[in-house]
């Protein structure tokens, strides 16, 4: 059910998931994994889940 994916790419920016310090974690609304790297998370990047489109801060 509410199972991270293990993905590689930064769900705001499409970054590629190599440096310590990003996070995945699962849509509140659906479950969807969403990852967000270093940069995002310190900018507070909205993210959008894929699946549902929720957005977040
Ligand atoms: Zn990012
Ligand atoms: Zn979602």
């Amino acid at each position: 059910m509410m199972k991270i994916k293990n993905i590689e790419f930064c769900t705001s920016c499409n970054t590629r998931l190599v440096e310590k310090g990003f996070v995945r974690f699962p849509c509140p609304h659906c479950g969807e994994t969403i990852a967000r790297c270093v940069k995002c998370r310190e900018l507070a990047v909205i993210y959008k889940c894929p699946k549902c489109g929720y957005e977040g801060p």
